[in-house]
């Protein structure tokens, strides 16, 4: 679906006249392309303490003298290819495609000062599509009051400076647990991330790096090399989109969808370069049969992404069974029986990945879908107690909470609420399918394997909810 709205205040007189009047002016976001650089300029790392410094090697590519700093040194040696023009500190008239702000060494909230205006003072200067990017450490139970309220504040300043960054900028943070390394797979695959195009429409979120689990890739073009790859729902919009991400990313994908998709199922699947399974995943044998189709056709199943999803929207007041049973059964019930199958199946063991697809609506409440927002807060709550049976394994379940995404979906959407709903987000627009693709292969990727049962909204920090 096109965005009228995004391409007028992107275009000669109407540009000017949008400029004039104040208007919201959504720019077009930078999208991952094969071979272009991480960034498009320097990347200024700020922050004090032994965290910044070996944040700073990593990303330059440079392992600094191995004895002081031998975490970084591992890091780089595990992960090539960062090779960024990094600064310590930010000097008059240059501009920088990314910032990052390392915070873990917080005690208390007066240290918060000196760091935070070093970086609103860099703000004027970053180049459009730039990347904040803060890595901290979480506020839990166990510290102290000032600790906590040090790191919990990283989270009001994160979400407030998204909200402040235009053109296309994002801020994003990674909160990395007590104990976890800032060399940890994770946390350098939350930061790539981040930084990235790929993460073009995730914005003013706080990804959780739990454990120092996962690997890193040979190949940060190809992560899922090797992988078999099962995504249900891959007959159009963004289940077509996570398909064809995967196929790039290196997976062998087997493309899931009812029967009545079944000539879009089969494009679908040609241009993966994969095989379809004509399935209604509401089927009592659903998860055996992917995993039968999987290991028949291609020898082995590494990745299952539920993305099959629908809606019957009513006010509560009007809801009845037949709007609200098949909601469940389609969205939750489905994945819940199919995750079984496959746990019990002594077969879904090498480092498997699980990522469903939850909803803002599911987090944040949207009126007229009391059935959906059940189904999609059922997803978030699944992964977070799914990811525990899978760690034995090195597996990992997570979920992706996409706000609005133009698809055959939103399409239905009546057309004032419509151009409405697109604008209520930091980025003022609507994401692409291939948004939520993204990051969907991110979170099944080696690089995320101690990103442990979350939910990452990928909405432009839509204005409602987290
Ligand atoms: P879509 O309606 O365009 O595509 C959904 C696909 O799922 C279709 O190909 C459909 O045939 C398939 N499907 C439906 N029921 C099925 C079943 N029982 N068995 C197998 N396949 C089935 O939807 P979309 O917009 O691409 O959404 C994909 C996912 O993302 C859904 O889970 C949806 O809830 C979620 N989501 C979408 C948005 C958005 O803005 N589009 C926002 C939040 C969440």
């Amino acid at each position: 679906m096109t965005d009228t709205y995004l391409n007028l205040v992107n275009s000669g007189f109407t540009k000017k006249i949008a400029k004039q009047l104040g208007l919201p002016r959504p720019v077009p976001l930078r999208r991952h392309q094969p071979g272009r650089p991480l960034v498009d300029g320097p990347v200024l790392v700020l922050g004090t303490g032994q965290d910044a410094d070996t944040v700073a090697h990593v990303l330059a590519g440079t392992a600094s003298s191995a004895a002081t700093d031998a975490r970084a040194a591992d890091a780089t040696l595990l992960a090539p290819g960062w090779d960024l023009d990094v600064r310590r500190h930010a000097a008059q008239g240059e501009r920088y495609a990314a910032v990052v702000l390392v915070l873990t060494e917080l005690t208390h909230p007066d240290e918060l000062a000196a760091p935070v205006l070093a970086l609103g003072s860099t703000l004027k200067a970053l180049a459009p599509h730039a990347r904040v990017v803060t890595v901290s450490r979480p506020a839990t139970p166990d510290d102290g009051p000032a600790v906590a309220a040090a790191r919990q504040g990283v989270d009001g300043i994160l979400r407030s400076v998204a909200k402040e960054l235009r053109t296309g900028a994002t801020g994003n943070g990674v909160v990395v647990a007590d104990g976890v390394p800032v060399t940890a797979p994770s946390v350098l695959g939350a930061l790539r991330f981040f930084l990235s195009a790929r993460s073009a429409f995730v914005d003013g979120q706080l990804l959780a790096v739990d454990s120092d689990g996962g690997s890193l890739p040979l190949d940060w073009d190809r992560p899922l090399d090797g992988k078999v790859a099962v995504v249900t729902g891959a007959a159009r919009g963004i289940g077509a989109a996570i398909a064809e991400t995967l196929a790039r990313d290196g997976a062998t994908v087997v493309a899931v969808d009812i029967p009545a998709a079944g000539e879009q199922l089969a494009a679908v699947a040609n241009k993966v370069r994969g095989t379809a399974l004509q399935l209604d995943v509401t089927a009592e044998d659903a998860g055996t049969r992917i995993l039968e189709h999987a290991q028949a056709r291609h020898g082995r199943l590494d990745i299952v992404v539920h993305n099959a999803g629908i809606t019957r929207d009513k006010l509560l007041v009007n809801m009845t069974p037949d709007r609200w049973d098949p909601i469940i059964a389609v969205n939750i019930a489905a994945q819940l029986r199919i995750n079984e199958q496959l746990l019990t199946s002594g077969d879904f063991t090498a480092e498997p990945r699980i990522v469903a697809l939850a909803s803002t609506s599911g987090i944040a409440g949207n009126r007229g879908q009391t059935n959906y927002a059940a189904s999609k807060g059922g997803v978030v709550g699944m992964v977070r107690a799914t990811a525990p049976l899978l760690t034995a394994f090195g597996g990992t379940a997570n979920a992706v909470a996409p706000g609005f995404i133009e698809t055959d979906m939103t399409a239905k959407i009546p057309a004032v609420t419509r151009q409405v709903a697109r604008r209520l987000n930091s980025l003022q627009q609507g994401g692409q399918p291939v948004d939520v693709a993204e990051t969907v292969a991110f979170l099944a990727s080696p690089q995320a394997g101690g990103v442990v049962g979350r939910t990452l909204r990928v909405c432009g920090q839509n204005l409602v909810g987290q």
